[in-house]
């Protein structure tokens, strides 16, 4: 039944809006319920889109109704925000999508609210460009994010920003990282080709595949065998940053799921220690698992990075990675219920966070050694501005500039925005013991 995709996308967008739930931990198991493999990526698309769109949505909905749905009714809310989306951001023939979104509509034991349902979606079908001209001078509504976001990416971007996020809402590319230790790009080219996969290389770096058309991993050739693994381009240019060579010691802090660590064993595979940390024992054994699958191995911990008295054998670390846990404004585009989830708030504790780590970890680092500082955000409050307030801070730090070709240079540190080159936004700092 295709009121089946609809009814999952509502039940996950009313999580996400009304009980602040993150999708990424929602959507594996209730996409696994579909059997069916167009049914699954109905329902995705759906859910992702509705949450990319949603403040539009939202702005768009509040003119269809009289008034607010009551709060037990905010399951047809969400419900709703579905069905516009369909009518209005996908090319789904409108009957369907009002009649399958009305049927769910029964199927939630509503029937007093289909007429209502019918009513505003068909009245959102021939009204849409009156509409549309209606929430025009409303920012949120225009690009679809949070206000306090946008002003801050205003503050942070004056020339930028509007492209951050037209970026920040587009559909995300699917991109593979071949594991060089088992296969050359240009051979597992190939081997897609052969699957019937359509993919092209990347210009950088290069180990970085972009499929046409997202796929299932196990779709993939070798996947289960680890010769590829999933990771956006801009993530993988952390690895070779670090400038790795064999004998070395190396802490990857912050490490899970651990898209890094493999990188860096794959990258680097005669070091003399990789020391794998995560705070989150949960999420630690992702890493376990993706080491396993890429044949690869490393020390982990389930640790506080911050607090290495508890952990640390004092032997310095030549190398350390830091994957800040940060406010994730560069990967939107793959997490749209970030934008409903995170408060203004939280990115001055997130900096706080950040520097609190950069700190402890600064003393693990032997003299000569590289710390390279990365976070998947757009604000400089989290990056350059959190690097200037640490080597002002730091006597015997100081910065190596990035010899790359991409990306904006920043007070310090390089930026790499949201879509540019087809990539994540992500953020880069070495800095040298000296
Ligand atoms: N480096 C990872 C990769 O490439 O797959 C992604 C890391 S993610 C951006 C940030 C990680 O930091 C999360 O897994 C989170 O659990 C971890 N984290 C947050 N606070 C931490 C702390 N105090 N100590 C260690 N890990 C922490």
């Amino acid at each position: 039944m295709s009121s089946q995709p609809r009814k999952i996308a509502a039940q996950l967008v009313h999580r996400v809006l009304d009980q602040g739930e993150s999708l990424g931990s929602l959507l594996g198991p209730r996409l696994a319920s579909l059997e069916d493999p167009r049914q699954r990526a109905l329902a995705q698309e759906l859910t992702f889109g509705t949450l990319r769109w949603s403040y539009r949505l939202e702005a768009l909905l509040a003119q269809l109704l009289q008034k607010p749905l009551k709060k037990k009714d905010r399951d047809l809310h969400a419900l709703l925000l579905v069905g516009l989306y369909q009518l209005l951001m996908l090319e789904i023939p409108a009957h369907a999508a009002v009649s399958e979104t009305v049927e769910v509509v029964r199927q939630l034991g509503k029937n007093w609210a289909a007429g209502m349902v019918n009513g505003v979606l068909r009245n959102a079908q021939r009204q849409s460009s009156a509409l549309s001209k209606a929430v025009e001078g409303d920012a949120a509504a225009r690009w679809s994010h949070p206000d306090w976001w946008i002003e801050r990416l205003q503050q942070d971007w004056p020339e930028n920003w509007q492209q951050i996020l037209e970026a920040g809402n587009q559909r995300p590319p699917m991109v593979l990282r071949v594991n060089r230790l088992q296969v050359e790009r240009e051979s597992y080219l190939q081997q897609l080709r052969a699957a019937g996969i359509e993919a092209l290389a990347l210009p950088f770096p290069d180990s970085a595949i972009r499929l046409v058309e997202p796929v299932g991993v196990d779709s993939l050739p070798g996947f289960r065998q680890g010769l590829v693994s999933v990771q956006d381009g801009a993530a993988q240019l952390c690895a070779s940053l670090l400038d790795l060579q064999p004998g070395q010691r190396v802490l990857d802090a912050c490490a899970a799921p651990g898209g890094k660590t493999g990188h860096i064993l794959e990258l680097a595979p005669q070091l003399e220690h990789l020391l794998a940390i995560d705070v989150d024992e949960r999420r630690l054994q992702k890493i376990r698992e993706n080491l396993q699958r890429l044949q690869l191995d490393a020390s982990l911990l389930a640790v506080d990075a911050g607090d290495p008295q508890s952990w640390w054998d004092g032997k310095p670390f030549d190398r350390i990675l830091l994957d800040a846990p940060c406010s994730a404004s560069g990967v939107v585009r793959r997490h749209p219920d970030i934008k409903l989830l995170r408060r203004p708030a939280d990115v001055c504790s997130l900096a706080q966070q950040q520097q609190r780590l950069l700190a402890a970890l600064w003393p693990l680092l032997a003299p000569g050694g590289m710390l390279l500082y990365v976070s998947c955000s757009v604000f400089v409050e989290e990056n350059s501005d959190n690097l200037q307030v640490f080597l002002d801070r730091h006597a015997d730090a100081s910065e190596l500039p990035l010899q790359a070709e991409w990306g904006k240079v920043m007070p310090v540190g390089c930026q790499l925005l949201p879509g540019e080159y087809g990539m994540d936004g992500f953020y880069f700092a070495c800095l040298i013991k000296t």
